[in-house]
């Protein structure tokens, strides 16, 4: 009967693509398309604020498959075709051009898009935002003429991506004013402690840190030369990036009549609240079993684990999704990788470690670890997630000696 049926995927970013190929790895052998609205394959947007930025070669490589793979799969990708509408009664997407897609199951793995700042100036040119490849090409296009004349370039937001941004342009030796409404860079994602140590390791690397403010007015002509922040102070410019957050892609699943809320919102199994329509990665908010909640995250780990899982519910797998957050980061000659959350922890222990700035800082709650933070040593997220899901107590003492095993740090009563 498979091959009868039609499994569309709206969104060709990352848990998309993953979605299709774990379709066919699954054995399904009816029609997989995959749309997007983008004019590229699917690709990877992590080294869009890193190593793609400066020139040069990421970690990841940018696309997600060679461009003969889809092909190759029988997978129907369709670029460049923005999809207009849903119509979850007569089980059929429409395409910007009018074309209408009948569906046995559809996934929905439309992802984010940049919050916006709106204030006097927004329009002028030079200021940038930064989702897409298009957005990095742009960006990276500015910056090297910034880096060629002296120009200056002022990051809004201290978030991940205002401080990778700000880390790239380092690199290519540009001035740089890294403005955000927390007093220190990735406090709010962090905690005051870690990020202590980013808003070091930015100031150390010659970034201008203004904390606390908040942009009020651009002022140039036609292109952007200066940023007013909300104490008074004028920051040179010849670029400006925002970097202030993103929304979920939500306005194909609203005018569905799907139920939303920060995202699509999901059931275990990514269900959405229409029959057969599934959603996926940053776009939705999925319930996890690790966290015992619904969480929406615009982690690239979660694209990687949802687009397949949710591959796997379309397929009529019923195993709950349960994984415990991760994300990474990567700035100036510092790797970290993240496991779990903070949310409520009492108690904060680091583990300093041989290597320039190696160390573990892990986060308790109640005598159990809730989450532990990686810096420039590898291999320690799958001990740490197994540590956060075994949920045993946890010589604290312990975990603080790098030469006791975290395994062996588990209390045994
Ligand atoms: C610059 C940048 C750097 C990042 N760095 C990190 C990092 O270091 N670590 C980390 O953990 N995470 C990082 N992330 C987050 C990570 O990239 C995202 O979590 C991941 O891309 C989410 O994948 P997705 O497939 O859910 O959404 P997306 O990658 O956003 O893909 C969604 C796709 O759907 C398309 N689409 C939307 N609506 C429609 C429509 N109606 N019709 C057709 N197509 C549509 C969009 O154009 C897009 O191509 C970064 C993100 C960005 C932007």
């Amino acid at each position: 009967m498979s091959e009868r049926r039609t499994f569309v995927i709206v969104g060709a970013g990352f848990a998309g693509a993953r979605a299709a190929i774990t379709l066919r790895a699954e054995g399904f052998d009816g029609r997989v398309l995959l749309l997007g609205d983008e004019p590229v394959r699917p690709y990877d947007r992590v080294t869009l604020s890193k190593h793609y930025l400066y020139g040069k070669p990421g970690l990841h490589s940018l696309f997600v498959h060679d461009e003969t793979f889809y092909a190759a799969h029988n997978i129907e990708l369709r670029v460049s075709t923005p999809v207009v509408a849903v119509d979850v009664g007569a089980w059929q997407v429409e395409l910007a051009s009018g074309e209408r897609i009948g569906y046995d199951a559809l996934l929905l793995t439309t992802g984010c898009e940049p919050r916006r700042w709106a204030g006097p100036g927004s329009g002028l040119g030079g200021v940038h935002y930064l989702r897409t490849l298009a957005d990095a090409d742009r960006l990276r296009a500015a910056l090297v003429a910034a880096a060629a004349h002296s120009g200056r370039l002022v990051v809004v937001g201290t978030g991940w991506i205002g401080c990778e941004i700000a880390a790239a342009a380092r690199e290519l030796g540009i001035d740089v004013a890294l403005v955000g409404r927390s007093s220190v860079p990735l406090e709010h994602q962090l905690g005051a402690r870690m990020a202590g140590f980013y808003r070091d390791l930015h100031a150390e690397h010659g970034v201008e840190l203004y904390g606390g403010r908040e942009v009020t007015e651009l002022r140039g002509q036609g292109s952007v030369r200066a940023v007013v922040l909300s104490d008074g102070t004028v920051l040179p410019a010849d670029v400006v990036v925002f970097g202030i957050g993103a929304r979920p892609r939500v306005g194909l699943a609203r005018a569905a009549g799907l139920t939303v809320d920060n995202g699509i919102m999901t059931d275990a199994q990514f269900a959405t609240s229409a029959p057969r329509v599934f959603a996926a990665g940053d776009v939705a908010n999925v319930w996890n079993g690790a966290q015992g909640r619904r969480t929406r995250l615009e982690h690239w780990a979660a694209a990687l684990r949802q687009g397949p899982a949710a591959a796997r519910a379309m397929l009529g797998d019923r195993h709950p999704y349960s994984q415990i957050p991760f994300f990474f980061t990567d700035q100036y000659d510092v790797w970290m990788e993240f496991t779990g959350e903070t949310a409520g922890a009492d108690e904060f222990v680091t583990r300093t470690l041989p290597g320039d700035r190696a160390f573990i800082a892990f986060w308790l709650r109640g005598g159990r670890l809730a989450a532990g933070m990686n810096v420039n040593i590898k291999g320690i997220p799958d001990l740490v997630g197994a540590l956060i899901s075994g949920g045993r107590r946890i010589n604290a003492r312990a975990l603080a000696d790098p030469d006791i095993p975290l395994a062996d740090t588990v209390l045994s009563y």
